[in-house]
């Protein structure tokens, strides 16, 4: 289960992106995140491991919040953008499997709130 160490290094991040905040952050209330369903990210086993993560940091309570975002594709050869289903990335217009990776691919935070 690779979410625990995503987990702690995501923490690890936070915490260090709010060590030059100019007022002391004590507690991060919430978290939103973009799961990308290609990020290779399962958003159930994120949630469960969170709460182990995030003992003793300042996500410790942290309310998480997803979003989860379909992969999509350019086509090169017929220029539809299209949703194919992961983890097939061709086209699922004409089935070409030269495409572009529109979005789906990341795992990210989109923005916290602190106290
Ligand atoms: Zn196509």
């Amino acid at each position: 289960m690779h979410e625990l160490s995503l987990a702690e290094s995501m923490i690890e991040q936070l915490a260090e992106a709010l060590k030059s905040e100019s007022s002391p952050v004590t507690r991060i209330e919430k978290i939103d995140l973009e799961i990308g369903s290609m990020s290779g990210v399962e958003k159930d086993a994120f949630e469960f491991v969170f709460p182990f993560a995030a003992e003793g940091t300042v996500a410790e309570g942290a309310q998480l919040t997803f979003r989860e975002v379909e992969l999509q594709v350019k086509c090169m050869d017929c220029g539809s953008v299209t949703s194919p289903e992961y983890p097939f990335v061709s086209c699922v217009s004409c089935g070409s499997s030269k495409t572009d990776i529109l979005q789906g691919k990341d795992f990210k935070i989109l923005q916290m709130e602190v106290s």
